[in-house]
């Protein structure tokens, strides 16, 4: 049985673009207005042989006039219960978000394996920007860009380090 990486983050993220890139596919609903995804959706990425099932929690993001702290909430719990290992993706665009700190103190209870993610750094110069996101207290995050690739490469090298 393969490894369950889950994907989880705030709406809008980048989550489902993530998804499509991580597993090849377009399967994952993506869309401008945060909420698009009905339901939680499973794929399979293939990274240098190894094989991963990843989540798209996206599920449960919900509509853009709503709070969200509930379905942000749904979704790490889900991700907690199934996941062997957790993806969490800000947005390096929007910045640092009360939320994202919120959501990086439960991951850190859950003693599951977390990697981080500031996505939407489409070139290396946005990383200076996005070093705020250390602010979460970890050690290590990837510079990502889920629409472009960037840092695609070191992302998936951690992912198969904790398979
Ligand atoms: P989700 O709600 O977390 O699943 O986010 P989506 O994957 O639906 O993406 C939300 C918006 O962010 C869409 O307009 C995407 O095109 C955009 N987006 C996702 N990844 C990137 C990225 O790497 N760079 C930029 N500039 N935009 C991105
Ligand atoms: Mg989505």
């Amino acid at each position: 049985m393969s490894a369950i990486m889950a994907i989880v983050g705030r709406p809008n993220v980048g989550k489902s673009t993530l998804f499509n890139r991580l597993t090849r596919t377009r399967q994952a609903l993506v869309h401008d207005l945060p909420g698009v995804t009905r339901d939680r959706l499973y794929g399979r990425a293939i990274i240098d042989d190894r094989q991963v099932t990843v989540i798209d929690t996206g599920g449960f993001d919900p509509p853009a006039d709503q709070p969200f702290a509930a379905e942000v909430h749904a979704q790490i719990a889900m991700a907690m219960e199934e996941a062997d290992l957790i993806l969490f993706v800000c947005d390096g665009r929007a910045g640092l978000n009360p939320a994202d700190l919120e959501i990086a103190t439960r991951l850190r209870r859950s003693q599951k394996p977390v990697i981080h993610a500031v996505n939407k750094i489409d070139g290396p110069r946005q990383e200076d920007e996005a070093s705020e996101f250390f602010a979460l207290g970890v050690e290590k995050l990837h510079f990502i860009s889920a629409a472009h690739g960037y840092g695609m490469s070191d992302l998936a090298d951690d992912i198969l380090a904790h398979l």
